[in-house]
């Protein structure tokens, strides 16, 4: 089987993250949750009480950020279910729009692609960190379909929150991320893009593999 990598952007929300996942199991590739390393650096700003830009800039040079069976480390600790908290979300965006910090993070990012195949998602996967990926799919979905998976995944890990609160942040996030200077969210050429909004995750998980599986001979 040859060794390849797919790229998986799109906005919050979208069921990058839950779809990629499965892929990765599935075509035995390694998934890489870009978002992460930008969450983790974000907490570790937040931990040292200042996210001021050259500060920010000499943490994603110093930290240790590993992806290891589907946890997040940060210099050696694990922070999987910390950098999901909505403290987080609020100020990741942010931080994401510091150059250096992209810089550094997508190093380690095509570092990863280059040592094995992998399926990774984010926001600048198939334009920027890896434009020569085999596949490239952009997931997205309306609005109010996003706030309300995001919401529920907030209530089921018990943190309360309120509907109109989470969809004004996603749209804050989306905002930033799309106007940013530094590798913006937006859509590759060459990207297939799903519309994720009346499908469940493992439907669209078939459409790519089917689409994969037309171009791929023994892949699956
Ligand atoms: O994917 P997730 O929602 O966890 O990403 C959190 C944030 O990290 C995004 O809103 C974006 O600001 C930033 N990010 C990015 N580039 C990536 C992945 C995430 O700028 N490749």
């Amino acid at each position: 089987m040859s060794v390849y990598s797919i790229a998986i952007d799109g906005p919050a929300g979208a069921g990058k993250s839950t779809v990629a996942k499965v892929i990765a199991k599935r075509l035995n590739l390694t998934y890489v949750d870009t978002g992460a390393m930008y969450r983790a650096i974000t907490l570790k700003a937040l931990e040292k009480g200042s996210l001021k830009k050259e500060e920010v800039i000499k943490i994603a040079e110093e930290s240790i950020i590993e992806i290891k069976e589907g946890r997040v480390y940060l210099d050696g600790r694990d922070v999987t279910e910390e950098i999901r908290k909505p403290s987080i979300d609020e100020k990741v965006s942010l931080i994401a729009s510091i150059p250096q910090v992209r810089n550094r993070l997508v190093e380690i990012q095509r570092k990863m692609a280059e040592n094995y195949g992998v399926v990774m998602d984010g926001r600048d996967i198939g334009t920027t960190v890896l434009p020569n990926a085999k596949y490239k799919f952009f997931l997205t979905a309306d609005l109010k379909v996003r706030a309300k998976r995001r919401y529920e995944e907030l209530v089921n890990k018990g943190i309360k929150t309120d509907l109109k609160k989470v969809e004004e942040e996603l749209t804050k996030r989306d905002k930033q991320d799309m106007e940013r200077e530094h590798s913006p969210l937006k859509v590759a050429e060459d990207a297939v893009i799903i519309d994720t909004s009346d499908k469940t995750p493992e439907e669209v998980v078939e459409e790519i593999l089917s689409y994969i599986k037309r171009r791929e001979k023994n892949v699956l």
